[in-house]
């Protein structure tokens, strides 16, 4: 169906941080599937744990155990601020257990009149009805409504507004903390520990939504360790099996409580295939020299990036942490990301303005300046 506005492009094949086309013809691939390959495309530690466990046990049923769910779900926890750990398919659906989470917790402890969960305007968290609700961005309700009731929305960053919005009736606040979709905006420095200390104060639970900015992607494993929070409640995917697709919602061991057998589920979530794949990916993706190693090329590719801000004036701000960055301009994005991408360079553009840049984070410096020649090329071709 056509719930996509397409690039003309057929892909048939990935190498790193290359993809080629049907026609042979290569492209550097910035969007990584928007943030989802984070170690690059055919990975082979991650092929090769997906393909001995493909020939192994591909499927049995969360009624019992398997050794690649348990070894992933043990490494979560040990990288973590959680203690326990639901898998899922996807981002919306670890978004959806977190909404369960947090109000059956809430019905649990407070009674049932604690159901709602504060959210940011501007913010992205899937398109299932729950986590559409949750996403506080109008053009994504439309022909939809109602939606799931309970959401209210105050600004990202305005801690004013979240203290004004707080009630007996909230049992949560969740947010992005580094929001996305929304256009790369990462946080004031002190509005994460604000908040941490309201839902502390408040007995709210506070959630995070780390499905785009986790698994390495901001230069730490998480992007609120940056920040020096924790939350009661992260949801995880994209990146997470480096593209196959799972999803993960991690809760402290009191807040995971509030889970009975039977009171949340899912078929797939964690088989062994994926998570065998998960686990491997996870192995390098959470050593601290990979980590310093995405910080260090985040600081290499901001620099760069101002400078080109410096030398063209369509840019008019330049937004990011680690290897998440947003180049928000002062005019619509396609055409440049038809520019790049006839140059050889896949760059993605959200909310019309803003191209946003999401490397695989096994980039090197010199891929990730032939890139930078490619937008600057481009950049210089749209603007003239
Ligand atoms: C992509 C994204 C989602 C939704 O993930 P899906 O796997 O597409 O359902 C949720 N939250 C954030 C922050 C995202 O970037």
């Amino acid at each position: 169906m056509t719930t996509y506005s397409r690039q003309p492009l057929v892909l048939v094949r990935g190498h790193g941080c290359r993809v080629w086309d049907e026609g042979g013809k290569p492209y550097l691939d910035f969007v990584a599937g928007l943030a989802v390959c984070n170690l690059g495309h055919a990975h082979p530690a991650v092929a090769q744990a997906a393909a001995a466990q493909l020939a192994k046990l591909v499927h049995v049923s969360n009624l019992y155990y398997t050794t690649p769910q348990i070894e992933l779900a043990e490494a979560l926890v040990r990288l973590t601020f959680a203690d326990r750990v639901f898998f899922c398919n996807s981002g919306a659906e670890a978004v959806e257990g977190a909404i369960k989470l947090c109000r059956r917790y809430a019905a649990t402890r407070f009674g049932p009149a604690r159901f709602r969960i504060i959210c940011m305007a501007n913010s992205f968290h899937g398109r299932t009805m729950g986590a559409l609700s949750a996403t506080g961005q109008e053009k994504f309700w439309q022909g939809y409504e109602p939606l799931l009731p309970g959401f209210a929305f105050v600004p990202f960053n305005d801690l004013e507004a979240l203290r004004e919005a707080v009630n007996h009736t909230v049992c949560a606040v969740m947010l992005e903390p580094i929001q996305g979709e929304g256009g790369v905006k990462p946080p004031a420095a002190d509005f994460l520990p604000a908040v941490r200390r309201l839902c502390d104060e408040q007995e709210i639970l506070l959630v995070f939504d780390e499905v785009q900015t986790g698994l390495g992607r901001t230069g730490r494993l998480f992007a609120h360790e940056h920040f020096g929070v924790a939350p009661d409640i992260m949801a995880i995917a994209k990146a997470l099996a480096n593209g196959l697709p799972m999803g993960a919602l991690l809760a402290k061991e009191e807040v995971a409580q509030a889970f009975t057998p039977g009171s949340h589920a899912s078929t797939f979530g964690g088989g062994p295939v994926i998570a065998a794949a998960a686990k491997a990916a996870l192995d390098l993706l959470s050593t601290p020299e990979f980590l310093a190693s995405v910080r260090d090329k985040g600081a290499y590719l901001e620099g760069r990036l101002q400078e080109l801000r410096a030398k063209f004036p369509i840019i008019r701000e330049v937004r990011g942490v680690g290897l998440m960055w947003g180049l928000e301009l002062n005019t619509e994005g396609a055409p440049l990301v038809a520019a790049c991408r006839e140059r050889g360079l896949l760059v993605n553009c959200t909310q019309n303005t803003v191209i946003r840049l999401l490397p695989p984070l096994i980039i090197e410096k010199a891929e990730l300046d032939e890139g930078l020649e490619i937008l600057a090329a481009a950049l210089e071709a749209t603007c003239s």
